[in-house]
């Protein structure tokens, strides 16, 4: 492990993070399990790529097919790409009709704000803080965890992203209001710097922010003042989508707006690198006549083939059903957690993809957040911590995850928690 640890940093650079104190050196995956190279199993809570398990054979076997009969670029006719988008469409309730393949989620964003600035003929961009949506030069100006060499750049505009626990604490009503209130603001100031405005872009579930709990309608009144002043609204569904949170396939429904723009990436290939951008067919065209835009890689073959494969699965198990099920089940588990815990301030989440926030003396429990990670490592659970503060515990297993993984989940937390604490 030592060596592989520095042999990392040598080629990889000092700073390519790992989890935990002790970093896990993977060997395999199936299912919600991974195994270390000394052969010790650990309960994934966490992953989110390996969207219908870990190695999951009808994926390995599409993937497989596929590239032992074709993989080229994208400039051929192939049919794959296009059962694929008329699959992954339906599952959109609006007009959101059309779809661009590309690699990742940073590169679907990064196409997202290029087609707003195309259809609006604006440039701004408004986006909350404490977020993050990827790592292109365009994309990077949205991330608040570090500042971009040369600053941010003055088209951009963050606002205060809903905090679970923030002083407005649980009412939501001027939670929502006030976020309004943020974005006409930006909105007033992106016109007056003659940027005007091209898109709201955010995460739909706040996935990065500690995702609190919101109501329906919550984003209302600031989508219409985006809307107002002529720009767009992209969802950024590279986390809730997909079915994860068990009640509907994209957090947008479940906070019942209707974007223009969705973007979509990491569980879409269950770790084959695939993404895309979903969006109505004149913003397609109004993008494609503005740039002179080709991706070679971007829904080739075999990539098509690995989507077509998890959206099958996702169908044919009942995914989404069985996040809304062991989710609920997990919910209630760790709700009974939280009853003799004091330190565990609140539970949280929708499907499989759920938080446990720990405040202790008033204060958010951030060293003592990062303590419960390692030692859940430690017990073989593994998860990791998200929030404004980092002590939220987050939960977000692949969606194959079970009632008797969920009892693990919850004893394993149990006892670390009376070791930490
Ligand atoms: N959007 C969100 C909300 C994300 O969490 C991430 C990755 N963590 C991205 C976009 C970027 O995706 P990728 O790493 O595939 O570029």
């Amino acid at each position: 492990m030592r060596t592989a640890l520095e042999r990392r940093a040598r080629l990889l650079g000092p700073h390519m993070t790992t989890f935990y104190d002790t970093p896990v050196h993977v060997a395999r995956g199936e299912g919600v399990w991974l195994w270390d190279t000394d052969g010790r199993k650990y309960l994934d809570c966490y992953n989110n790529v390996p969207h219908v398990g870990h190695c999951n054979p009808r994926v390995v076997e599409a993937i497989a097919t596929q590239a032992a009969q074709l993989n080229t670029h994208t400039r051929y006719v192939h049919d794959l790409i296009l059962d694929y988008g008329e699959a992954l469409t339906s599952k959109f309730d609006h007009d959101l009709e059309s779809l661009l393949m590309v690699c990742s989620g940073s590169e679907a964003n990064d196409v997202a704000l290029r087609m707003a600035q195309a259809m609006t003929g604006n440039t701004g961009i408004i986006g909350t803080d404490d977020t993050y949506h990827g790592n292109t030069s365009a994309v990077s100006q949205l991330n608040s965890s570090k500042t971009p060499v040369g600053g941010y750049l003055p088209h951009v505009r963050q606002v205060p992203a809903p905090d679970n626990m923030a002083p407005l604490g649980g009412d939501r009503t001027k939670q929502a209001e006030a976020f309004a209130q943020d974005v006409e603001q930006a909105v007033a100031k992106l016109q007056a710097s003659g940027h005007g405005i091209s898109a709201l872009i955010l995460c739909p579930y706040f996935a990065n922010e500690g995702f609190p709990t919101l109501e329906r309608g919550f984003l209302d009144r600031a989508i219409g003042a985006v809307r107002n002043a002529g720009g767009l609204i992209i969802a950024d569904e590279v986390q809730p989508g997909f079915g994860r949170i068990g009640s509907h396939w994209w957090g947008h429904e479940r906070l019942g707006f209707a974007p223009d723009i969705v973007t979509l990436g990491k569980p879409m290939g269950n770790g084959h690198p695939v993404a895309a951008v979903v969006t109505r067919h004149d913003i397609l065209t109004c993008f494609q006549e503005a740039f002179r835009y080709f991706n070679t890689f971007g829904g080739n073959p075999v990539s098509a083939a690995a989507a077509m494969a998890v959206f099958q699965v996702i169908e044919d198990d009942n995914l989404v059903g069985n996040a809304a099920d062991v989710g609920e089940y997990t919910l209630n588990l760790l709700r009974q957690v939280q009853s003799h815990r004091d330190v565990i301030a609140d539970v949280r989440g929708a499907g499989l993809f759920m938080g446990v926030e720990l405040w202790r003396d008033g204060a958010p429990a951030t060293a003592l957040c990062a303590r419960m990670v390692n030692e859940m490592r430690e017990r073989g659970v593994l998860l990791h911590s998200v929030g404004r503060h980092d002590n939220t515990l987050k939960l977000r297993p692949p969606c194959v995850f079970s009632r008797e993984n969920a009892d693990q989940l919850a004893d394993v937390m149990d006892q670390a928690l009376s070791v930490v604490t």
